[in-house]
């Protein structure tokens, strides 16, 4: 496994790629079982899997856990060493962020500016750049995104296709602990009670879906206030939002109907979470996929 830390160095490798199909996995690192769940997928479809990891400076408010965000870079290597990565691209913010740099891509409108685009203004911005630059500096075939991030899916899915891109997108199933806590890098800052109000979270969504199968045709606030209710209870959760919404477009959803995402984010103590679940168009839900623990 190479670990190449230069834009011209990643540049330089893929070069020698020219009929190979290549798979990238962007992170920022602090691995669990939902990263590898996507490397996996990447490793059974590809000819060369790289899989960057870079805590991204731009996608980060003033007041956000840059500084403080999880980093175990040895650990990182070891895991993908071990899920048989070909390269991981480990640049410095130097590399990405010259001290020249000024161009920045920034997604508009509803779907940029909603639940997360609205509680973290500047986010997808940070986001779409880092992404098109990963992409222009791996060039991969195929790209793994996580559902747990959906909205970031939505605005990458958009990227591809507003830049004509010639990229296949994955998106792959939430991953979550054995009790069906969402994976996330930022549980690490949980104490032993918030990681158990944290559980909230995914009772909130659950209330919501048999709202939502109780309900079908209504409006969608029966489902809001169900989500609503799971945390209301929980003095450790600060909702920030509960809402339905297309999983495309991210435009509400007022009528319930299929495709539907419904996502929640809440400050747990001072930690910020979000998670979600996605009604598809055939009627079938993606909860998530438990139990990655005993993998780990
Ligand atoms: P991050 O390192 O948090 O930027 O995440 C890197 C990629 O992994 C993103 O596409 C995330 O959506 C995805 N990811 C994060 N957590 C999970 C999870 N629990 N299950 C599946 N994918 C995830």
């Amino acid at each position: 496994m190479d670990v190449i830390e230069t834009v011209q160095g990643m540049i330089d490798e893929r070069v020698g790629w020219e009929a190979k199909e290549s798979g990238l996995v962007p992170t920022m690192g602090y691995l669990h079982e939902g990263h590898l769940s996507l490397v996996r997928r990447a490793r059974a479809e590809n000819d060369v899997v790289v899989v960057s990891i870079f805590v991204n400076p731009t996608q980060f408010g003033p007041r956000e856990d840059l500084e403080r965000y999880p980093r175990d870079l040895p650990r990182d290597l070891q895991l993908l060493e071990a899920a048989g990565v070909d390269v991981v691209f480990a640049p410095t913010k130097v590399e990405m962020y010259p001290a020249n740099f000024i161009t920045y891509v920034a997604p508009e409108g509803l779907l940029a500016e909603v639940a997360e685009g609205a509680e973290r203004p500047g986010h997808f911005r940070g986001v779409a750049t880092v992404v098109l630059k990963l992409f222009e500096i791996v060039r991969p075939q195929q790209a793994y995104f996580g559902q747990k991030d959906a909205q970031q899916a939505a605005v990458i899915a958009h990227l591809i296709e507003d830049f004509h891109l010639p990229i296949t997108f994955h998106v792959m199933p939430t991953i979550r602990e054995v009790d069906a806590l969402a994976m996330s890098s930022r549980n690490a800052y949980l104490s032993a009670a918030e990681r158990n109000a944290a559980l909230r979270l995914y009772q909130a969504l659950q209330a919501g879906r048999r709202a939502f199968e109780t309900a079908t045709g209504a409006d969608s606030t029966l489902v809001v206030e169900a989500m609503r209710e799971a945390v209301a209870a929980e003095p450790r959760v600060r909702l920030s939002y509960a809402e339905v919404r297309h999983p495309y477009s991210f435009a509400p959803l007022e009528v319930l109907q299929a495709p539907a995402l419904l996502a929640i984010a809440a400050h747990v103590g001072p930690t910020r979470l979000i998670d979600n679940v996605l009604l598809r168009a055939d009627g079938s839900w993606d909860m998530g996929i438990m139990g990655g623990h005993e993998q780990r």
